[in-house]
């Protein structure tokens, strides 16, 4: 995958069906416009996973199991790409948190000062 800047936001989600597909507590992602984001190898290792009509879909590595990046709907103008498997420094830091009353008792919403949003912020 190749990105290129300028993103738009990072934004850290406590929601359960991104804690379900990570296997942890949720997903630090990243807005990148569309036209952005390049899949430069393995499209046919792609898959994607949508819990449910109107959710986001999630695409994920079906070798390796590496959640990579979600969007609303499938022509959405923009993806978020999930910082966990950048290689770089991408310059941008999480500027908010969403969908924290869903956040697990095991790991509450840190007190880091950043926005908190019951559900998706914008
Ligand atoms: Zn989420």
């Amino acid at each position: 995958m190749e990105l290129t800047p300028p993103f738009l936001a990072a934004s850290c989600c406590h929601c359960e069906h991104c804690r379900k597909h990570s296997g942890n507590f949720g997903s630090m992602a990243m807005e990148v416009p569309r036209e952005q984001m390049k899949i430069l190898s393995g499209d046919d290792l792609l898959a994607s996973w949508r819990p449910a009509p109107g959710l986001a879909i999630r695409f994920f590595c079906r070798r390796c199991g590496s959640s990579l990046y979600g969007m609303n709907e499938p022509e959405s103008e923009t993806v978020w790409v999930r910082m966990g498997v950048l290689e770089a420094d991408p310059g941008l830091r999480p500027s908010r948190h969403t969908w924290v009353d869903s956040a697990p008792a095991w790991l509450p919403v840190p007190e880091d000062g950043l926005p908190r949003y019951s559900r998706r912020s914008s």
